[in-house]
């Protein structure tokens, strides 16, 4: 079958031809339909990832699939659904409270792999095996949008978490903040638009911009980072209740303390590498403290924000999709899908139709 994998000390997708994996008992085999790409993709491609799949030189990649269960080899399922893989898997045989509790996002690193971004392969391929707990069924109707159910859970995760941190007291929030303008950002400003007064977001780009015009068709606000950096946006749109960073700019989340409005909590899913700068250690501890400030970070997600995001999927306006597949291309010419410029916003890799 073909999968498009990331050899080791590569920086470019490759097609491969490999065997078709056979499912083990109480896997199902899985036909993929379509796997999206995001900024942890474009990571992993080109920093490699941090643990190849054992045994192997190359991983395929991918963790945002969606596919229909061709054998379901003693499953509960049947042939024909419509299923998303969850990332997370056991790392070995060992007891795991995490996964039998239904919390493998919660597990810390030696607890966990993740396909297609450390420790096993992805879903980047014809056909995938995948234990019966790690699938999640959809509705046939939202088959073309499936791939978009692994990030939305993502968000769902998120803004679980912060507004858990914010459940001991009467929070009516009304502004919210979505610090990025890739996908992730995209989407999630359009899970928070029915839920705020306000809604803006941050992004660093010129005008005329595919996704700007995205955030203002959702009646949100642009605010660009170089004009109106996040510490000094309380001065110009008033503090923000809830902020979620998606940009992975280290500073951001140092800057957010600020951002925020008394009692606010900012959720932290974007992921930066190592980087020295200096801060007012003093102030922000105290902002923190007198305010009532939360900074909740989070990665990943369980079955349980799966099912939410397809609740979610189902609700978002269809135009939104329109708008944010950018790039549909064939496992043959992937080239076109891992290109990461500013027309892009989300490119997917269509194995089959239905
Ligand atoms: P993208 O790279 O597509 O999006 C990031 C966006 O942030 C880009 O549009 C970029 O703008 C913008 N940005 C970066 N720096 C700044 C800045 N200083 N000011 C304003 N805008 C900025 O990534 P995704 O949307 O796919 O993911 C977002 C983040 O979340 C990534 O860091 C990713 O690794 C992380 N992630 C974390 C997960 C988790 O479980 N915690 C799961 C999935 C993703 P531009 O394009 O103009 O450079
Ligand atoms: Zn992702």
């Amino acid at each position: 079958m073909h999968a498009i994998v990331v050899r080791r000390g590569e920086t470019e997708p490759e097609l491969i031809e490999t065997p078709r994996p056979e499912p083990a008992d109480g896997e199902a085999l899985v036909r993929i339909l379509r796997v999206g790409i995001d900024g942890t993709d474009h990571e992993v491609i080109e920093h490699g990832p941090e643990v190849f799949p054992p045994g192997d030189e190359h991983m395929i990649l991918g963790h945002e699939a969606v596919g229909v269960v061709e054998d379901t080899n003693g499953t509960d399922y049947q042939i024909g659904d419509i299923v998303v893989p969850t990332v997370r898997r056991r790392p070995d045989d060992e007891p795991n409270e995490y996964f039998d509790r239904d919390e493998p996002d919660m597990a810390p690193t030696g607890y966990h792999v993740e396909c297609g971004i450390s420790g096993a392969h992805g879903f980047m391929a014809e056909y995938i095996t995948a234990p019966e707990d790690r699938l999640v069924e959809i509705p046939r109707r939202l088959a073309e949008l499936g791939c978009f159910v692994e990030p939305i859970s993502i968000s769902e995760k998120a803004i679980e978490h912060a507004y858990a941190s914010r459940s001991a007291f009467d929070w009516s929030p009304e502004q919210a903040l979505v610090l990025g303008n890739g996908s992730l950002g995209l989407v999630t400003l359009a899970m928070l638009r029915q839920e705020f007064e306000e809604i803006y977001c941050l992004g660093r780009r010129d005008r005329p911009d595919p996704t700007i015009d995205v955030v203002e068709e959702l009646g949100g606000t642009y605010v660009d980072s170089r004009e109106t950096p996040v510490d000094e946006i309380p001065d110009v749109h008033g503090g923000m209740d809830f902020i979620y960073e998606a940009t992975g700019y280290a500073k951001h989340p140092i800057q957010s303390v600020h951002g925020l409005a008394p009692n606010g909590v900012a959720a932290l899913v974007g992921i930066s590498g190592p980087w020295e700068f200096e801060i007012d250690g003093g102030s922000l501890h105290t902002e923190l403290v007198v305010h009532n400030k939360a900074l909740v970070g989070t990665v990943n997600s369980n079955e349980r924000h799966f099912k939410r995001a397809i609740r979610t999927l189902r609700a978002l306006p269809e135009w939104l999709f329109e708008e944010l597949i950018t790039t549909v291309v064939t496992p043959e010419n992937v080239a076109p899908a891992f290109v990461d410029d500013d027309e892009q916003i989300k490119a997917v890799v269509e194995f089959d139709r239905l």
